[in-house]
């Protein structure tokens, strides 16, 4: 049997997509026929415009509803508010960077809210919807910090490591359905979010911009090279195929050899 990639008549709803590795997977799901639903805390013309260039290139239907995914009520309203879901991208997160003893505990707390409790409000949902349907895909992006730890990002490893842990919980409770959970795991990706920890990360180690980019960030990724939204686009479109089906309760790492080391 050969395997085509086709998502059309399929909903997918991205957390945190108006920039970044969601918008690259938004896009990549749209060109394989998905209609998408975007999101962020904002509601700015620019994020619906975002919706709307790719219904235009696509020819599929793409919406932009705001939800702050920092608060689980709205996260579950989201869900509710795109009316349908076949396939659930988990992927918004921010970022803080500093030592435990300094660490903000408002900067924890946002962390676990945004990068963790709110894939958990999402999925929950979503799977009667996917249920409903008799088939669907949760693609949970996790982090080569879900596998492995670095100092000063306590929040981020603690929540990434949780996404892996709900992820293959998620995948237990649909193991007899025609659902699958998966997480995949970015190494180094030259998004907004590692653009603003570039500063505090120069002010830890004391090192230039340069620096931090050669010695921090790519020293762990062997292929020293960042991975892009692209790459990520095809990997989330991939485990949404039939070829994937398989495929649930695991992690992807998309990383260049990070974890490998
Ligand atoms: P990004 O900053 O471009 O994207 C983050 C997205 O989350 C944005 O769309 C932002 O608007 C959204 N967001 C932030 N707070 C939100 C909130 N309260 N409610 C709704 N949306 C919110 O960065 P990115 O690199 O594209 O990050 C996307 C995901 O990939 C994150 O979960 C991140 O942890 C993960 N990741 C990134 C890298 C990397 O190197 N860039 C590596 C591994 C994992």
């Amino acid at each position: 049997m050969a395997y085509t990639i086709d998502l059309s008549q399929k909903t997918a709803l991205i957390t945190g997509s108006n920039s970044g590795i969601g918008l690259g997977i938004a896009w990549a799901l749209a060109r394989a026929g998905a209609d998408v639903v975007l999101n962020s805390f904002t509601d700015r013309d620019e994020d619906h415009a975002i919706a709307e260039a790719i219904s235009k290139e696509t020819g599929t239907k793409a919406r932009y509803i705001k939800a702050d995914m920092s608060k689980g009520e709205e996260c579950r309203q989201f869900v509710m508010d795109a009316g349908h879901c076949d396939i659930l991208v988990n992927n918004a997160g921010i970022q803080h960077v500093a030592p435990i003893p300094d660490f903000p505990v408002d900067k924890w707390d946002a962390i676990i809210a945004i990068n963790l409790s709110s894939a958990f409000h999402t999925t929950a949902m979503a799977l009667p919807m996917m249920r409903k349907a008799g088939w669907g895909r949760v693609v949970n992006i996790s982090s080569a910090h879900g596998l492995t730890a670095s100092p000063f990002k306590s929040a981020y490893v603690a929540a990434k490591h949780g996404i892996v842990g709900l992820t293959k919980t998620t995948a237990l409770e649909t193991a007899k359905e025609a659902i699958t959970c998966n997480a995949i795991c970015p190494g180094y990706v030259l998004t907004d979010i590692v653009e603003k920890q570039i500063p505090d990360t120069m002010k830890e180690y004391g090192m230039s911009r340069e620096e931090v980019i050669k010695n921090v960030m790519l020293v762990r990724q062997p292929s020293k090279e960042f991975a892009t939204v692209e790459q990520l686009g095809g990997t989330a479109t991939f485990l949404c195929s039939d070829a994937a089906a398989q495929i649930t309760g695991t992690t992807v790492s998309v990383d260049g050899g990070w974890t490998a080391l």
